[in-house]
């Protein structure tokens, strides 16, 4: 099949609001997807970390398909008996109290917004609309235009507004500058433990632990995006684990789907969560029994199948062999965490993409964030040998940078 086709299609009849690589996939298996010419790809992408858990997880495909032949939508104007499970089960795995469950992730976003929000005036005692929420520069939170609002990235904001108020932008990664915000009028602190769309930024040991005892001591909800970072992806089931610290709450998304079907969900401590009172939040689609089987097995297999583990370990192995091997002038940093690892380029290289677009022609897909920096998230299920196959087109094609 002539790719083209597909690709005339998109161009003709979608909007543009992306800028995908020219290939166009059909089929997928594990860490492995097919074009329609038939060519195989490694996915270095995953779906921006949406599929953890491999293409196609054949675990994932039984419980969808059982669920899809039982009971697919009841909205939450009824129970259903897969919702209850799916709570009692998220709880356990994260040791959380309480779970409210949405579609995308940036609707998970705009829930603890308002659940933080209407905390602060309820329980903290901040005046009516004075609620102010924390958060960090280059962050990346989703596409509505409260979130948008409060980014500070110009191609995510501009021509949008106006935008919501009540929020204040501070560095990442600056314990200092969170404690220097913080007024008797903030309610709440949100931050990616690693920022994912800005480029893999790591932030300094022990950032969030120190983060954690200032929001405490201020009586200020720390709220943990992890929506790119849960899930095994930086090899602990949350990045918060790896400063040994729990946030008041915590966003999960993308992986939480098993690649799919879309759920997101907010994590919770008792007191935060309470607030909400039927009637003030919801959704269609949240909660629903096909969505909350699909998520059961999806953090399932992550802990069955031991991706976790194997995602802490591969990715120790990519790193270690990343640094060996890709050396050179354009080469800026070598960085990651498990399994979300980067590659940046100094800005004279002469951008990113180009050498994704040389990846692609020899069988492996990245994809650039922002202009120098080449993002490697392959879905946790991969091995060494892949990720040999892998490092020999790295070097191959960065041995010109
Ligand atoms: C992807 C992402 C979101 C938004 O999720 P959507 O499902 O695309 O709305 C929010 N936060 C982080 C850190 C993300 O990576």
């Amino acid at each position: 099949m002539n790719p083209q086709y597909f690709i005339n299609l998109e161009d003709e009849f979608g909007a543009h609001n992306y800028k995908p690589l020219d290939v166009v996939l059909a089929r997928g298996q594990g860490v492995w997807v097919w074009d329609v010419g038939g060519n195989k790809y490694l996915d270095c992408l995953s779906a921006y970390s949406a599929v953890n858990q491999g293409h196609c997880h054949p675990k994932i495909m039984k419980t969808m398909m059982e669920q899809a032949q039982k009971l697919t939508l009841t909205s939450r104007a009824f129970r259903n008996d897969q919702l209850g499970l799916l709570y009692k089960e998220l709880c356990e795995l994260t040791n959380s109290h309480k779970v409210l469950p949405m579609n995308s992730g940036a609707e998970a976003v705009e829930t603890v917004i308002k659940a933080v929000r209407k905390w602060g005036y309820k329980v903290k005692g901040v005046a009516q609309d004075q609620a102010e929420i924390i958060v960090c520069e280059n962050n990346f939170h989703g596409r509505t235009i409260t979130i948008v609002g409060f980014s500070t990235d110009p191609g995510s904001r501009e021509n949008f507004g106006p935008f919501t108020p009540g929020f204040k932008i501070i560095a990442f990664g600056d314990a200092k500058a969170l404690e220097a915000a913080i007024t008797p009028n903030t309610v709440a602190f949100m931050v990616e433990p690693i920022q994912g769309e800005a480029g893999v930024i790591i932030p300094p040991a022990g950032y969030l632990k120190q983060v954690k005892a200032i929001c405490e001591k201020n009586n200020v909800v720390l709220i943990l995006d992890e929506i790119q970072t849960g899930l095994g992806r930086t090899g602990k089931l949350l990045a918060e684990e790896h400063d040994g610290i729990e946030a008041d709450l915590t966003l999960i998304g993308k992986a939480l789907s098993g690649g799919y079907y879309p759920i997101s969900a907010v994590l919770s401590n008792k007191e935060v969560m309470d607030v909400l009172r039927p009637g003030e939040h919801g959704s269609t689609f949240g909660g629903n029994p096909l969505a909350c089987a699909i998520a059961r097995t999806a953090l399932k297999v992550l802990v069955e199948d031991n991706m976790i583990e194997n995602a802490a370990a591969m990715g120790a192995y990519f790193l270690s062999q990343l640094k060996e091997k890709i050396q050179g002038p354009h080469i800026k940093e070598v960085r990651g965490k498990g399994l979300m690892l980067a590659i940046e380029l100094t800005p004279d290289a002469g951008g990113a993409r180009q050498y994704c677009l040389e990846l692609m022609a020899k069988g492996m897909l990245c994809k650039e964030t922002h202009e120098n920096t080449i993002r490697i998230a392959p879905p946790l299920v991969i091995k060494k040998e892949e990720i040999n196959w892998a490092l020999e087109r790295l070097e191959s094609v960065l041995a010109a940078a």
